[in-house]
């Protein structure tokens, strides 16, 4: 035999995985079901026929108190939710937890019994867990804050002490060779110009070093960015490199993206000169193209230079690495670690395609800026 709807309707109601009870228009309890009855400790027999503050004393004066008299009052309906680190609300509601009874944080909402509107129905669901996450969630945010913030104060410090040393150093360098006019051998003025050439070196990686750390740190707003006019400045920007390789740089036409502007300014920089860097004898042919890919571009910068190695693809993209002797190609290898953070703050990574002799192609996403109407 089927069970009735009346019957249906109190199963459901016993058998909520959230606290339900029904209270008539004098706030006395009428209907109180399992969930409550088992996580109070009070018996659907002990509550029906009372009021709430019988039965949790600290309800009275409350805020949640005010809500349900409302309700009943005036059909309003509310929703209580406990706030960060307060204590939970003054239904006294636990739960079995690994060390034993534990008082769960609940949210509370009351609204007019549908069928009739003098009664109010209490819903009451456990918001432990959630709340849990999001006080980690806190928690964790303000652990890179503080982090975020020593890195800053770091590269600060890096900048600041740590060159000031180095261009002492560079300055004294430079005395010695003028107050020793002549009076140096051959020998120690080659000495001398490695010192000064090792400090530039070294300079100049710290400045990268830094440039690296602070990329992510400032600014860094999103707006629609025209990469067709961005690029062609680029391209006026290294006509000399261009002209001196004889090479040239074929840009497709590009379209509006959402980005950084500045960061996509040093991404596409970075690409365009190492494409006409990484070189053998041959003129340089760089190409700029683009294809959609739903809400999101798919950005390819190609050369015909000399090529990345397989085994080796993985490794440029790290601080500080390179494939080649300074005095090859020159540079700090701090280029494509930038380029990825880059890319990676657009929202994806960077990627590269390249066999020896035959050329490299760099390749990473942008988001399409939203169609003007
Ligand atoms: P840098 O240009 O200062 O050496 P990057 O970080 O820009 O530093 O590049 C890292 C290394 O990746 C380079 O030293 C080079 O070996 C390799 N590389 C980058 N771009 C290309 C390219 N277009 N063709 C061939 N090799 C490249």
């Amino acid at each position: 035999m089927s069970a009735s709807s009346q019957e249906l309707c109190t199963i459901t109601f016993e058998s909520a995985e959230v606290g339900l009870a029904i209270l008539d228009p004098d706030a006395c309890i009428v209907m109180w079901n399992g969930w409550l009855a088992k996580r109070s400790g009070i018996p659907a027999e002990d509550a029906l026929g009372k009021r709430l503050e019988d039965l949790f004393p600290d309800l009275e004066g409350s805020r949640l108190q005010r809500m349900v008299l409302s309700t009943l009052r005036h059909g309003t309906t509310g929703v209580l939710r406990p706030a960060f680190g307060s204590s939970p609300l003054p239904l006294t509601v636990s739960r079995m937890a690994a060390r034993g009874f534990e008082r769960i944080q609940q949210s509370v909402a009351i609204k007019p019994l549908d069928v009739d509107p003098r009664h109010c129905l209490l819903q009451v669901f456990d918001v432990t867990s959630m709340i849990h996450r999001e006080q980690l969630l806190r928690d964790q945010a303000k652990r890179l804050q503080r982090s975020n913030e020593e890195l800053k104060e770091l590269a600060y410090v890096v900048s600041h002490d740590l060159r000031a040393p180095l261009r002492t150093v560079q300055q004294f360098a430079g005395f010695l060779v003028e107050d020793c006019d002549g009076r140096l051998s051959e020998e120690s003025l080659s000495h001398l110009d490695r010192i000064t050439h090792r400090i530039r070196r070294m300079d100049q990686l710290i400045v990268d070093l830094l440039e690296y750390s602070k990329v992510g740190f400032d600014g860094g707003e999103q707006e629609p960015v025209d990469l067709t006019a961005l690029v062609s400045d680029i391209v006026e920007s290294l006509a000399a490199s261009i002209d001196e390789a004889q090479g040239r740089v074929e840009v497709d036409e590009l379209p509006v993206v959402i980005g950084d502007p500045v960061r996509l300014t040093q991404l596409f920089q970075n690409l365009i000169s190492n494409a006409l860097k990484f070189q053998a004898d041959d003129s340089p042919v760089v190409q700029v193209s683009c294809t959609k890919q739903e809400d999101r571009y798919e950005i390819r910068v190609a050369d015909n230079g000399i090529g990345i190695n397989p085994a080796h693809q993985d490794r440029i993209f790290g601080v500080f690495k390179r494939l080649h002797a300074e005095s090859e190609y020159e540079g700090t290898g701090i280029g494509l670690a930038v380029c990825m953070k880059i890319a990676l703050l657009h929202g994806g990574p960077l990627e590269v395609e390249s066999e020896p002799g035959k050329g490299s192609t760099f390749i990473f996403t942008l988001a399409a800026a939203p169609q003007a109407t």
